[in-house]
């Protein structure tokens, strides 16, 4: 491969579905997606669309289908109180990850130095990289110890500041974040802000779990904190807000001038995304804001649904020895399985890091897949992710129960 490609291995999902097709485990709680439907309006939205129009099964326009950048500059304006140009503010693109790659490679210049919080969704290191950029990280560190929230994992604001020079292009917030599930709060967003200010620092803010937030946390976009429009990229994401994550569609929205060099490599990328799934996720947001704060929003219901839940994944993570740390947001938790350290002979796995030898035993010995954290790391950080297994809750409650009977039975 190119130079810039030289550092880039096969990244975990690509290792953890492989291993679930050749393997088969029972209970798969690894890769995250639900394993029951969507509602059912938003399928039923996409194939009326491939029966009706036949034109819309044709390209669109290629920074978005007009009905779908309407509708979402119009949920935004209402969410982030600010008009939003549904032409020049928003760009839709294959999935969450297109997003990501669109702001890194249209912003970040050779020897930019990029900001990352540890543990963090692993694409945006090999993404950096390959524009050219340094990653400097740091890593949310447990506050306390014995039964943690993920509020509880923080950064330290002394070593934090030291990471901002005349170099940083960059940095890349993920609220809610995956995989700890930690919502950030103001003081922490406004610490953030207040040095990507005085640096002039760009944001990129990735929240594809905006809507599955629980009581009492709130999501906050960074976005709307003063001065903050005006630097930040923020990214959505079709399949995790409508539980389609095949459809691989998302967005960013962001001020006209930063969306400009998303759009720039977005147009020699891939040019247009698919215009029936397009049409269907209009149809879906234009639904959702005609009930956006009753009970019936898809938004609350869903995130009432992932309470129970996390709840139900909590308690039998407890009773079986691990110690989890409890997410206010999103669909995924890690527990910490070192107590079980004891109950597992993991010389049959080879892999430099611990908890790809447990995970991997774990499918292969008990039938039950989760995600290894260490991938979540930079490599001098590795180890700080080598206790823990990440699960993935969004799942019948049978798959749930299977997997506590799984683990109630090996304990
Ligand atoms: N960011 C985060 C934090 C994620 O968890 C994911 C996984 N869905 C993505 C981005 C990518 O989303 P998409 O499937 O829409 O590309
Ligand atoms: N975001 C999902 C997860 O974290 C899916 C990852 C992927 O497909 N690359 O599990």
């Amino acid at each position: 491969p190119p130079k810039r490609f030289q550092d880039t291995s096969e990244s975990v999902w690509v290792e953890y579905v492989a291993l679930a097709l050749k393997h088969k485990p029972k209970v798969n709680l690894g890769q995250g997606f639900p394993d029951y439907a969507p509602p059912h309006y938003v399928t039923e939205a996409l194939s009326e669309v491939s029966h009706g129009n036949h034109l819309l099964n044709q390209y669109t326009r290629g920074f978005g289908h007009p009905r779908l950048v309407q509708a979402i500059a119009k949920l935004y304006s209402h969410l982030i109180g600010r008009e939003i140009n549904p032409n020049t503010e928003v760009l839709v693109t294959v999935g969450a990850y297109q997003s990501l790659y669109s702001a890194i490679t249209g912003h970040v210049d050779d020897g930019d130095e990029v900001i990352i919080i540890e543990p963090f969704y692993d694409c945006y290191y090999d993404q950096i990289k390959s524009a050219g950029g340094v990653v400097r990280s740091i890593a949310l560190k447990p506050t306390k110890s014995g039964v943690l929230s993920a509020a509880d994992w923080k950064l330290d604001p002394v070593e934090f500041e030291k990471l901002f020079n005349e170099k940083t292009k960059a940095i890349i917030l993920n609220t809610p974040h995956n995989p700890l599930g930690k919502v950030f709060k103001l003081d922490e967003l406004e610490m953030i802000a207040d040095l990507c200010k005085k640096w002039n620092v760009l944001v990129i803010s990735d929240e594809v779990y905006e809507h599955m937030v629980f009581e009492p946390a709130k999501h906050i976009r960074i976005n709307t904190l003063p001065g903050m429009w005006e630097r930040t990229i923020t990214i959505g994401s079709a399949g995790k807000t409508f539980s389609v994550t095949g459809w691989k569609l998302g967005w960013s929205y962001g001020p006209a001038n930063l969306l400009r060099n998303l759009q720039l490599v977005h147009q020699n990328a891939v040019y247009t995304c698919a215009t029936p799934l397009q049409e269907a996720t209009a149809m879906a947001f234009e639904f959702e804001l005609t009930r956006l704060n009753s009970s019936e929003s898809f938004f609350k219901s869903l995130a009432v649904e992932l309470t129970d839940k996390r709840d139900y994944m909590a308690k039998f993570l407890t009773e079986t020895g691990f110690q989890v740390t409890l997410p206010e947001a999103g669909y995924f938790m890690i527990a910490d399985w070192s107590h079980n350290a004891d109950k597992v002979d993991l010389s049959s796995e080879s892999d430099e890091f611990k908890d790809y030898r447990f995970t991997k035993w774990m499918t292969k010995n008990i039938s039950l897949q989760g995600i290894p954290p260490s991938a979540f790391y930079t490599k001098p950080n590795k180890h700080l992710g080598e206790n823990y297994i990440r699960f993935c809750y969004i799942k019948n409650d049978e798959t749930l129960h299977d997997a506590a009977k799984i683990l109630k039975d090996w304990y």
